[in-house]
């Protein structure tokens, strides 16, 4: 009888099943295998070291009866309708007690609906975010796991075994909360990531038209901000890619069409951010940076209409001398637009999701594993989940300290015409953050001279009035 089942053996569900294997845990494994397909499973257990205990299975049945009592299924399905198909085929050979758990990218709305219709079988769920890709899934990914807290009791120890460790040796798998809790902060942690990785494709940009650099002197530089503040997984892989050379010699990267696609997680934390009423700019951009990517043949032809007129000089060196502090400020707004959306969203989902153990989570094994979640850990101490953490006065110091660098890096950026759509929104959502006056009086008297949607006004708490009242 074996510990663990996992259906599902894409990239993700192979290397889970390797990685379990490894730690000792016996693993039954599952595919389905279509009509004149070649077989998956024997082909994945053809790969499996001998000393592993990985059994393969292509009827469902067997693969269910190979399991311990209170079975686990762990399903590593593409996220949507077939994970609900998936449900739905092994639900009857399963009993009170089992426990199902989706480690895939579910919406965390599905996750909850799904919570309910088995717990209504009695079947314990857990919504398990992970992230890392297939080297994480192997070699121990970030684990975000939420649904049902007596299944999570029965599973934690093995979950820890195969996530990742930090740089103290503490595991990167902690419970996040109830219903949807851990697919919604991966979702976020897909957010974040978009925000990240738009800011160092902009810096890229920045350095390649802006300062003429060669992708030598950028991969150097990507290198050299690897300091014990900021080393982070993006800027590793970044900094291999921008001079991986294809077997002519040449830069791949320069022969990659300028155009990126997405999932869709990313969509999934801004539309989350506008539900919960909770600004998150940084990821906003990104994720529309992606969509005008996608206009590749408008692009072509506007750059022929489109003509820039001369405006000033460019000051290089000040660009040059800015670009380290104006990334760190930028890719820290990015964590802190995701953390106060989860924060926000907990309190009002009565989620109770303890910050500090987020950042746990992404030290290591995912994609925004970085240094700089040591410094949050210190912020999110300091505001123990109740308080915004733009407020942190460590926040304020290191906007203080970087806050110039960021805005001569977007001036040059724009006069330059050099697109930083995410850079700018950082340094536009930091002047707003700290503003006395937004011109939103502007839009309340607009909203109520057409729509009588009322306006408030200043030291009035609260009081609604309308202009017909006071002309
Ligand atoms: P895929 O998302 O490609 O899913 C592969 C599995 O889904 C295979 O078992 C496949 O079966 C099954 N599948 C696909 N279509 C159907 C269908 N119509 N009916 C039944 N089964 C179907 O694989 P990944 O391993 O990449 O991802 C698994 C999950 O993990 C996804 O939710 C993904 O979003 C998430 N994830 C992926 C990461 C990555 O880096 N790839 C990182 C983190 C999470 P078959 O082989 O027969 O087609």
């Amino acid at each position: 009888m074996n510990d663990i089942g996992i259906w599902g053996l894409g990239v993700m569900g192979q290397n889970l099943a390797l990685n379990f294997a490894s730690k000792g845990y016996s693993i039954s494994v599952y595919n389905r295998t279509e009509d004149g397909e070649d077989n998956i499973v024997s082909d994945f257990m053809d790969k499996v070291d001998s000393d592993y205990s990985i059994e393969g299975f292509t009827s469902i049945s067997e693969f269910v009866s190979s399991l311990k009592k209170d079975k686990i299924v762990l399903i590593m399905v593409k996220a949507g309708t077939i994970l609900d198909s998936v449900i739905e085929v092994i639900v009857p050979l399963l009993s009170k007690n089992d426990i199902i758990i989706d480690g895939g990218n579910s919406d965390y709305m599905d996750t909850l609906r799904r919570l309910e219709y088995l717990s209504e079988k009695d079947i314990d769920y857990i919504g398990c975010g992970i992230s890392g890709g297939s080297e994480g899934a192997l070699k121990g990914p970030s684990m975000m796991p939420g649904g049902s807290f007596q299944a999570w009791d029965k599973i934690s120890s093995m979950f820890r075994d195969i996530s990742a460790k930090d740089k103290y040796g503490n595991p990167c798998c902690e419970w996040i909360g109830k219903d949807g809790a851990g697919h919604f902060v991966k979702t976020v942690h897909n957010g974040i990531e978009y925000a990240v990785m738009q800011i160092i494709a902009e810096v890229y940009d920045i350095q390649k038209k802006l300062l003429c650099f060669d992708n030598v002197t950028i991969s150097d530089n990507f290198k050299n901000w690897q300091t014990d503040e900021l080393k982070n997984y993006l800027f590793e892989i970044t900094s291999n890619l921008l001079i991986l050379k294809d077997k002519d010699s040449n830069y791949i990267l320069d022969s990659i069409l300028d155009k990126s696609s997405q999932k869709g997680t990313g969509k999934n934390t801004v539309i989350a951010s506008f539900d919960y009423n909770i600004p998150t700019p940084l990821i906003s951009e990104a994720v529309n940076a992606r969509l005008i990517s996608g206009f590749y043949s408008n692009r072509t032809q506007l750059n022929q209409f489109y003509k820039m007129g001369k405006i000033s000089e460019i000051n290089k060196k000040e660009v040059e001398e800015s670009l380290y502090d104006g990334i760190y400020l930028a890719i820290l707004f990015s964590y802190l637009n995701g953390l106060e959306l989860i924060r926000e969203s907990s309190l009002k989902n009565n989620w109770n999701i303890d910050l500090g153990n987020i950042i746990k989570v992404w030290k290591a094994g995912c994609i925004i594993q970085s240094d700089i979640l040591y410094f949050l850990e210190d912020v999110v101490l300091d505001s123990n989940n109740s308080e915004s953490l733009y407020l942190n006065q460590k926040i304020a110091k290191e906007v203080n300290a970087r806050e110039s660098s960021l805005r001569k890096l977007v001036v040059n950026a724009i006069l330059s015409g050099t697109p930083v759509s995410v850079l700018s929104s950082a340094v536009s959502f930091i002047d707003s953050l700290k503003s006395l006056q937004l011109p939103a009086n502007l839009i309340q008297i607009q909203r109520d001279f057409f729509g009588y949607h009322g306006y408030e006004k200043i030291n009035r708490d609260g009081q609604i009035y309308h202009l017909d009242g006071e002309v």
